[in-house]
C-alpha cells in the first residue's frame, strides 16, 4: 500500500480519538503521529502514547532546532508534530494520521509535498459539544469555556477541509472515516504520478 497523509481536525470532544480507536483494524498499516505538548496530562493520559509531555523551555529549544514539521499555540499551550517519525512512517508506506488544529492543518499544507487528505470532525452543534465536554469531567469550567471559544473560531475554517464528518452517531462517523482513510491512499503527488507514468510506458 502507498503512504498517505490524513489530517483530522475538530474541537476537543468531537470524538476524534474514539473514531481512530474504533477504525484502527480496518484502515491498513498506519502511524498515528504523537504530538508533543506543554499542556499537563489529563487523568489516564500516558506520556509517549497520547502525547509527549514536555515543558515550555524544551519545546522552544526544539523549535529552534527545527525539530517540528508544524507547531501551534492552542488554548495557551504549545502543540507540535515532530518531523522524524513522520518521514520514517511515510518511507515505510504507512498512512500517517495527524490530529492537529486548524493552524497546524494550514502549516502542513504549506510544508508537506506529499498529497494530504483532511477531515474536519465535529459534534452536530455547539450545544452538544458543551454537553460532551461537561460530561467528560476531565477539565474545569474555565478550560471548557476556552475550548468552546476555540471551537467557535475553528468552525469558521471548515471550507479548508476535504471532508466534514458530523459526529452524531459514532458508528456512522467511524464508517465515514474508514472510507475516507482508505480512499486517501489513492491520492498521489505529481512526482509519483510522473514516475508511475514513466515506468508504465517503459515496461
Ligand atoms: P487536546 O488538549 O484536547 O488534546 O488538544 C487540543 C487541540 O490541539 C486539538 O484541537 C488538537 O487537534 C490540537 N493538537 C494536538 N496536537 C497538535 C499538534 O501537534 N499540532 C497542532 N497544530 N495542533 C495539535
Amino acid at each position: 500500500m502507498s503512504s498517505a497523509i490524513l489530517i483530522l481536525s475538530g474541537p476537543s470532544g468531537a470524538g476524534k480519538s474514539t473514531i481512530i480507536q474504533n477504525a484502527k483494524n480496518q484502515i491498513g498499516d498506519f502511524y498515528f503521529s504523537i504530538s508533543t505538548t506543554t499542556r499537563s496530562p489529563r487523568d489516564g493520559e500516558v506520556d509517549g502514547v497520547d502525547y509527549y509531555f514536555t515543558d515550555k523551555e524544551h519545546f522552544e529549544e526544539d523549535i529552534k532546532n527545527g525539530e517540528f514539521l508544524e507547531y501551534a499555540k492552542v488554548h495557551g499551550n504549545y502543540y507540535g508534530t515532530s518531523l522524524k517519525p513522520v518521514h520514517k512512517a511515510l518511507d515505510e508506506g504507512k498512512l500517517v494520521i495527524f490530529d492537529i488544529d486548524v493552524q497546524g492543518h494550514r502549516l502542513a499544507r504549506e510544508g508537506i509535498t506529499e498529497p494530504i487528505t483532511s477531515i474536519f470532525i465535529t459534534p452536530p452543534t455547539l450545544q452538544e459539544l458543551k454537553k460532551r465536554l461537561l460530561n467528560r469531567k476531565s477539565d474545569d469550567i474555565e478550560i471548557i469555556n476556552r475550548r468552546l471559544k476555540n471551537a467557535k473560531d475553528e468552525i469558521q475554517a471548515i471550507e479548508e477541509y476535504d471532508y466534514l464528518i458530523i459526529n452524531d452517531d459514532i458508528d456512522i462517523a467511524t464508517k465515514a472515516f474508514i472510507s475516507i482513510a482508505k480512499a486517501s491512499r489513492f491520492k498521489y503527488s505529481n512526482k509519483r504520478l510522473d514516475s508511475f507514468r514513466q515506468s508504465w510506458l517503459e515496461k
